[in-house]
């Protein structure tokens, strides 16, 4: 049997002209300017994202297949989250106040081509292995972090070895209380799930993985297996989902999605308004489809298919979620509330104890009336 790493090495696309090859020269017209766009960022797709792209501009095609809209930059930033004003040392971002990223690869197996961190992936260079003893010193002397995330680049696409050790001086951390990895290897790579691999991550609970899938299609039977393979070592799964443009920007597709998450025993976590990233707009959608999108989920499917909508803001102030509006109005006395099906509630307050008092007191002199009588 092949090894992952022979699978993603021999079967994946990473040139134009084998795509051109796979699914036909005449759909790369401007074979130029899509060059430039390759060029600009990484790109490579593994066999078994190749095998979901059906048709051009499909929801697979636009998620990985270099496109020449990745060149028109409007108002798209480098760094749209600031993450380099937040990093204390190398590989480090540290922005909330008991939990810091920690990113530990590079490389992806496949390269989406909305990646909010492209100035960072698909070149070794970006992420220097060489640096990580200053993450780890900065990680022992901040004992207020009690969580760190893993992330690149792909951190599952490290062997396991080097996992191992990563994890290993991690655990020795004391005021590390939780450890996250955030992955796309179950949907991009399920060959990766490996026993061994769930032999290693078991290791060292509590770990969770927050996986991301954005289109129902791409829970195929080999990335369900995999999820098992890893819910199975006890690994609570998340799923981190970017809200796409022509990908799910569709409250059926997204409802779909979060239902067969949970299918596969993982608990939908975030759903991402796409960020405001150079090279990356074509798949931005308004709020307003994102809250629509919300709405359509709430009281209509499974609590646990409701994941928080959030919008990672540009400038580094971190995420903000974003609730449709079910609140019609909240006074002292009472709140009116809009239900799913836009009927309307109410929920009386409890009354304050200076009310209580102020009810109270015209009932005395009643009482002192009724003594004298
Ligand atoms: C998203 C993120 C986290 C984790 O946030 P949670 O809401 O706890 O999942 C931590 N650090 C940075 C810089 C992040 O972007």
């Amino acid at each position: 049997m092949e090894t992952w790493q022979e699978v993603l090495r021999k079967n994946s696309i990473s040139s134009l002209e084998a795509l051109a090859v796979k699914f036909g020269p005449e759909h790369f017209p401007e074979l130029d300017r899509l060059r430039q766009a390759a060029d600009n960022f990484e790109f490579r797709i593994s066999p078994a994202m190749v095998d979901l792209i059906k048709a051009p501009d499909d929801p697979m095609w636009r998620q990985y297949v270099p496109s020449v809209e990745e060149l028109d930059v409007v108002d798209g930033m480098v760094d749209s989250l600031n993450e380099d004003a937040d990093s204390p040392v190398p590989n480090i971002t540290h922005r909330y106040p008991d939990r810091a990223l920690f990113l530990v690869s590079p490389v992806c197996a496949t390269y989406c081509r909305f990646c909010t961190r492209r100035r960072k992936v698909g070149d070794p260079e970006k992420i220097p292995m060489s640096q990580f003893e200053s993450a780890f010193r900065y990680l022992e002397e901040h004992t207020e972090i009690r969580d760190v995330i893993l992330s690149g680049g792909d951190p599952l696409l490290l062997n396991d070895r080097r996992l191992d050790a990563i994890l290993t001086r991690l655990r020795a951390i004391p005021h590390l209380q939780i450890i996250r990895i955030g992955s796309r290897i179950p949907c991009h790579l399920p060959e990766r799930i490996t026993p061994e691999l769930c032999a290693t991550l078991r290791k060292f609970h509590p770990l969770f993985i927050n996986t991301h899938f954005n289109h129902p299609d791409e829970l195929t039977p080999a990335a369900v297996h995999g999820l098992g393979m890893l819910a199975d070592a006890g690994i609570p799964l998340g799923c981190q989902t970017v809200l796409l443009k022509g990908v799910n920007d569709d409250p059926a597709v997204m409802k779909e999605l979060m239902q067969r998450l949970l299918m596969a025993r993982v608990r939908p976590y975030y759903i991402y308004m796409a960020d405001q990233v150079a090279g990356a707009e074509h798949f931005r959608t308004t709020v307003q489809a994102g809250i629509r999108i919300m709405e359509a989920l709430r009281g209509w499917t499974s609590g646990l298919a409701n994941p928080h909508f959030v919008i990672d803001t540009p400038g580094g102030g971190g995420k903000i979620p974003l609730l449709p509006e079910y609140v019609i109005s909240m006074n002292d006395d009472e709140v009116i509330l809009r239900n799913f099906r836009g009927e309307h509630y109410v929920y009386r307050q409890p009354h304050e104890p200076a009310e209580v008092l102020a009810i109270k007191k015209p009932k005395r002199p009643a009482r002192a009336r009724r003594k004298t009588a």
